[in-house]
């Protein structure tokens, strides 16, 4: 058996939970325990805090080139080691190895780039109001930040928020899913290993966020919370980190339209869509939810739509050559069934999938087939809630102002796609469309240098590009004022 990091990474030690309580890690396709971890509670989370507050001045004190040399390292020896942390992340999360070896690339590409923006930090001089004055900005690590994340992406949620966190001279306490808490441990391993201060990066696994979160929640040294998970969730979080007044950083959730107009290179928007859709089973915040599809062209898009689906291979993510594989809990596919089994009821149909499969080699695990549905209209299930799962539903539509309208329509606004060889709709629809990422013929958004986000309840603040910075930096002023001339 596979031998999985199981302690808590605290003050650059592997320590049993205070209790010495520990919880399962399931294998989602094959429904077996593949470890059992230890589950912190609240003395545990108080610890480690305590360690992250006293790591943090020295930290921040450091060079930012130090501190870039640590971070550079730390993703180097992930890299020589990637294909065994691949295994690890598919193990526990049940995407196919190639998934899990592009996330985790993905992930320290923004371990290196926040490890050279942490060099450009500036600050700014403004001219004074008099002869005797100067007027100084600065920009400093705003202290102890903490990182509550999701299982979808167990490794690159962390990495993006904590690459940006060590650059800026943050400690960062990470808190993963109880879904997915290995690959979050391995962090804390090739982040000692490459150096970095005991404290500054303490890794907390706890099987249940009640255990340890209203700790974080109450604690004034925490100044910096930035989470990823549900808009639910983060409603919660927002009004608990009122009370310390936290500096928030929240990605929620999304309800991606992708929006294929009758004079878009057809070719390229079902490949864009096939990738946006099926990436990660999908389970991703910035899945096509809602495919609208201009009339005239609807049938031909849907039956070649069904033809890749239909042809991706299901199975167990550590074999090779498959595409497709478990969705993380039994629950997830129960939501997906659900809201299937909705729109059927009001009218949708079938085109492929549309349950789990049969094969026997898959009884065990959450799988479900990659699904189309059509004749979807606004009113059912999955045209307002995000269905995390391989669902592609297809809603027809017949002029711009109305798909941009119904792309609107909805409390998320996180990303949208939309594809045309106008230009003039180009520009047009990007303007319109209430997101806060916008994929112009693009289905694959992903960038580091880019800054990623949502508006209206898809959450507040961005991730990557310089703008990932500042979430975690203070803008200091710094009037100096009694300057004499001899
Ligand atoms: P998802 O649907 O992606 O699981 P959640 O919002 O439920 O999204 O979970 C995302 C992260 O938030 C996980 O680490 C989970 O443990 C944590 N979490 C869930 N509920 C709370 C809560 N009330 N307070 C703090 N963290 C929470």
């Amino acid at each position: 058996m596979t031998d999985y990091l199981t302690k808590l990474f605290i003050d650059g030690t592997w320590q049993d939970a205070a209790a010495g309580e520990t919880f399962p890690v399931l294998d989602p396709a094959t429904g077996l325990e593949i470890a059992r971890v230890a589950d912190a509670n609240a003395d545990d989370m108080t610890r480690a805090i305590d360690g992250a507050e006293a790591a943090q001045p020295a930290w921040a004190a450091l060079p930012a080139l130090e501190r870039s040399k640590i971070i550079r390292r730390a993703a180097e020896i992930a890299r020589a080691d990637i294909q065994r942390l691949a295994e690890v992340m598919t193990a526990e999360h049940g995407k196919p190895v190639a998934q899990s070896i592009g996330e985790l690339n993905y992930g320290l590409d923004f371990l290196e780039w926040f490890a050279e923006e942490g060099r450009r930090t500036y600050g700014t001089t403004v001219p004074s109001t008099g002869p005797d004055k100067r007027i100084t900005a600065i920009r400093q690590a705003a202290g102890v930040s903490v990182a509550i994340t999701p299982w979808n992406f167990p490794s690159l949620q962390i990495l993006r928020k904590l690459g940006a966190a060590l650059a800026a001279g943050c400690s960062m306490v990470v808190k993963p899913a109880a879904l997915t808490p290995i690959s979050a441990l391995e962090i804390g391993r090739f982040f000692a290993e490459a150096g970095l201060p005991a404290g500054v990066l303490q890794v907390v696994t706890s099987s249940k966020a009640s255990r340890v979160s209203p700790t974080i929640m109450a604690d004034s040294r925490v100044r910096v919370l930035s989470f990823t998970g549900s808009t639910e969730v983060g409603k919660i979080l927002m009004r608990e980190g009122a009370a310390t007044m936290k500096r928030l950083s929240l990605e929620l959730g999304g309800h991606a339209p992708f929006i294929v107009f009758d004079d878009a290179d057809v070719d390229h928007a079902l490949e864009q869509l096939v990738a946006v859709k099926m990436r990660n089973m999908g389970q991703t915040c910035v899945s096509a939810n809602r495919i609208f599809v201009q009339r005239g062209i609807a049938p031909e898009f849907t039956r070649r739509l069904v033809e890749r689906l239909s042809a991706m291979p299901i199975g167990l993510g550590s074999e090779e050559g498959v595409e497709v594989g478990p969705l993380i809990e039994d629950a997830a596919v129960q939501k997906v069934e659900a809201h299937v089994a909705d729109a059927v009821a009001s009218g949708a149909s079938v085109a492929t999938g549309g349950k789990r499969p049969t094969h026997e080699s898959l009884a065990n695990g959450h799988f479900y087939e990659p699904t189309v549905l059509t004749g979807v209209t606004d009113d059912m299930l999955v045209a307002r809630d995000e269905t995390f799962g391989p669902v592609a539903p297809i809603f027809e539509f017949d002029t711009e102002e109305e798909v941009v309208r119904r792309a609107n329509n909805s409390p998320y606004g996180l990303a949208a796609y939309f594809f045309t060889r106008d230009v003039n709709r180009v520009v047009r629809v990007s303007e319109a469309l209430q997101y806060g990422t916008v994929g112009a013929n693009d289905g694959t958004i992903s960038a580091v240098q880019a800054p990623f986000g949502g508006v209206k309840e898809s959450g507040i603040g961005r991730e990557g590009g310089h703008w990932g910075m500042e979430e975690y930096m203070d803008t200091k002023y710094i009037s100096l004022a009694g300057l004499t001339r001899p």
